[in-house]
């Protein structure tokens, strides 16, 4: 892009809790947005600031369907993301996972546009290499509850790999560890969601197994800074990328951690682990750091801090 020329970005899911996080950052960087979105699991609420913004546009549009606007950069995001979500529309969930790879890959091919696809740690599955690299192929159950998510993330990775490898399309593919913040849906059955409508609630915190086994949580501000510079990665340099926070904590760690911050007086209640629940997950993110000179600013602390004061707001209206 030539100096003055305002980069015009399409973001698709930007309605949803990530993508309209990024949809902030782009916009502060002086970008002009699009954002498509079915407000399948996103929200109006979540872009409701930014309308009247001039450089912002809202499309409702479904990424199943192809899409025609000048665009050049693309993020690809819409897809449902949480267990409780996409188990809900599975078919739906695989179709847009791989239609929606599809059609943002043409688009970008008719546009002469780069993209870059948010795929998902939930490639590498159960993982039996830990922590996980970008190199490990994954220990996916192909026929399970999560392989509408799981499967249609890896069938999208190798869709923009094959266009790279066919039209030398700039390619970007990052894989997005669990991420917390604002603006996460109130039901989405995630466990920080969860965990902190359950507290703010006094209601009981539900632990699904015995609470040893783990995740690693990065603050969405955090991970959009981290999308924004993969973008901006010169053109032979593809991914995938692992992009999280590699502090590890179990979830009864994390269960104790947000009855902390909200206090109240809730219990915790243990109930089944759900099938194909991977057991532990941590990013290795070396690549990260030493390609985008990225590396996670907010700890989970502090991170869940500003989540709690989200969702008090959102419950309580205080
Ligand atoms: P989200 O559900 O809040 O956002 C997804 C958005 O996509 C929603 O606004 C939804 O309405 C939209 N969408 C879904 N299907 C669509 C379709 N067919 N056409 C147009 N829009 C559609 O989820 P999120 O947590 O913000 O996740 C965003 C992306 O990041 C997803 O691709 C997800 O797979 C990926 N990701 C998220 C996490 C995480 O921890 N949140 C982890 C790994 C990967
Ligand atoms: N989890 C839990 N209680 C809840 C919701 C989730 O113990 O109320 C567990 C879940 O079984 C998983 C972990 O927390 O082991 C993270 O779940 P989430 O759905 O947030 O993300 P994912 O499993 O996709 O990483």
């Amino acid at each position: 892009m030539g100096t003055g020329v305002i980069v015009k970005v399409l973001v698709t899911g930007g309605a949803g809790f990530i993508g309209s996080h990024l949809c902030d950052l782009l916009l502060r960087q002086g970008r002009q947005v699009i954002c498509a979105d079915n407000f399948s699991t996103g929200s109006e609420e979540n872009i409701r600031h930014l309308s009247g913004n001039p450089h912002f546009e809202f499309l409702k549009h479904d990424v199943t369907v192809p899409l025609e606007v000048e665009t050049d950069e693309i993020f690809n995001l819409a897809c449902p993301a949480s267990p409780v979500h996409y188990q809900r529309i599975p078919i739906e969930t695989t179709r847009t996972c791989v239609y929606g790879a599809i059609n943002m890959l043409d688009l970008a091919c008719a546009s002469g546009a780069r993209i870059l696809q948010a795929s998902t740690s939930e490639v590498y599955g159960d993982p039996e290499v830990h922590p996980q690299t970008e190199a490990y192929w994954g220990h996916v159950n192909p026929i399970g509850p999560r392989s509408c998510y799981d499967e249609g993330k890896r069938c999208a990775e190798a869709l923009f790999f094959d266009y790279r490898r066919r039209s030398k399309l700039p390619i970007k593919v990052v894989r997005i560890f669990n991420t917390y913040g604002p603006r996460m849906h109130p039901s989405d059955g995630r466990v920080v969601s969860n965990f902190i409508v359950q507290a703010l609630r006094n209601d009981p915190i539900t632990i699904y197994g015995d609470g040893s086994h783990t995740r690693s949580f990065c603050y969405v501000d955090d991970l959009v800074d981290a999308m924004a510079r993969m973008m901006a990665t010169p053109d032979d340099f593809v991914g995938p990328v692992n992009i999280g926070n590699p502090a590890e904590v179990t979830i009864l760690e994390l269960a104790e951690l947000v009855l902390g911050i909200v206090g109240g007086t809730s219990k915790i209640e243990f109930k089944p682990l759900p099938q194909d629940d991977p057991r532990q997950r941590q990013p290795d993110i070396g690549l990260a750091r030493s390609t985008l000179d990225w590396s996670p600013r907010v700890a989970l602390q502090d991170g869940l801090g500003e989540t709690v004061r989200y969702f008090r707001r959102l419950i309580n209206g205080n």
